[in-house]
């Protein structure tokens, strides 16, 4: 038999203070989505227009695929939402790439694109993949080739402010490279001329933090007669290597949806979810009877308890990413989880669209 050391210890008995109050036999926490019934949409926080168009058009009859997709058009199709679609953040070639996935519980199918350049709205051609093929997953060349026989129109993704941000993230990457970081560079003798239609986003640059960055929208959706979809669409992981793939469009990873029980997404750390397919696992707790937050949360504790990587894990037990969930259950329940405290989602029902705060694996706020 072997025992903890005593470093495993304190780390548990950290991370035991950091930790939720998810214990066994404890009373189960009272979600607000928890006693909602009937046609309900959900969304990742920056998804509030799409929670609000997607309900309109299932109360309007149409199909949950439709009403997702065009719920997540409208945040691709927004250049301020540098995490998915027209303005997302690039690869580190300075190359947007974009993936995502819909997917349909009437027919159990779906259809996804990943490393797809140059067309704005890929949860679009997605769907395309989900109704005109046999298959579920077109990547790169092969699914620009099938946008553009589609009838979509290629466009440059990257806008002004996200190629200056890329710039200066490149820029400041090292001190080895030919390419001079800001403190670098020595400041001229007189004013430098910018062209004005430049200078806002140049200022922008300046403010701006230039570490990776995620992002992600994710919506799901039920109609009045009970029918779920789900999709996710992103950029992905800011300045990743080209042709990296995230878990946005891999089915059962980023987006899941069973018809007879719920649907479930996902944004933050792509990797980790990969490892441990999330939306899938939180649709099958739900239908082995968890609540929509309660099988965030376990999916969330999950991914905390298999993240082994030393780089990864801080001594107190936390870990060093983030990882959001959303879920809805056939019944119109809905809930989300995160892993730090004071995360939040949107639905939108019978009483509008809003933020509600999501439930967390750890008591404390993320670390700045
Ligand atoms: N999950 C996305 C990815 O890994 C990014 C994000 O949601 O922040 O590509």
């Amino acid at each position: 038999m072997t025992h903890p050391s005593r470093r495993d210890l304190l780390v548990a008995a950290s991370a035991a203070a950091v930790l939720g109050r998810g214990v066994v036999g404890a009373p189960r926490p009272r979600h607000t989505g928890d006693a909602h019934r009937g046609a309900v949409c959900v969304a990742s926080a920056n998804g509030l227009p799409a929670t609000r168009r997607a309900y309109e058009l299932v109360t309007d009859g149409y199909d949950p695929a439709d009403a997702v997709v065009q719920g997540v058009r409208i945040i691709e199709d927004d250049p301020s939402d540098t995490s998915v679609g027209l303005g997302g953040l690039p690869n580190e070639d300075g190359i947007v790439e974009l993936d995502a996935c819909v997917m349909h519980g009437p027919t159990h199918k779906c259809g996804a694109v990943a490393s797809l350049q140059n067309i704005r709205n890929p949860a679009m051609v997605a769907l395309h993949v989900l109704r005109r093929t046999d298959h579920c997953l077109l990547v790169g060349e092969g699914a620009l080739r099938f946008a553009r026989q589609m009838g979509f129109q290629e466009e440059n993704l990257l806008t002004e402010s996200t190629r200056l941000e890329w710039l200066k993230w490149r820029e400041n990457m090292s001190r080895e490279d030919d390419r001079l970081n800001d403190d670098e560079r020595d400041e001229p003798v007189g004013k430098v001329w910018v062209d004005p239609d430049r200078r806002a986003g140049l200022d922008r640059v300046r403010a701006r933090p230039i570490q990776h960055q995620t992002g992600t929208v994710h919506c799901s959706a039920i109609t009045p007669a009970g029918d779920i979809a789900s999709c996710t669409s992103t950029s992905g992981l800011s300045w990743k290597i080209p042709g990296r793939v995230g878990d946005s469009p891999i089915i059962g990873a980023g987006n899941y949806c069973d018809n007879n029980i719920g649907a479930a997404g996902s944004t933050g750390r792509g990797e980790a979810n990969l490892a441990n397919l999330s939306s899938f696992l939180i649709v099958e707790l739900m239908g082995r009877g968890m609540t929509p937050t309660e099988a965030c949360l376990e999916a969330a504790r999950r991914v905390v308890a298999n993240t082994k990587e030393h780089r990864l894990r801080r001594a107190d037990g936390t870990v060093t990413f983030d990882l959001k969930f959303y879920a809805l259950r056939k019944d119109g329940a809905f809930g989300g989880a995160t892993l730090w405290k004071g995360g939040s989602f949107a639905v939108c029902d019978e009483r509008g669209a809003r933020i509600e705060p999501a439930a967390s694996v750890f008591d404390i706020a993320a670390p700045e």
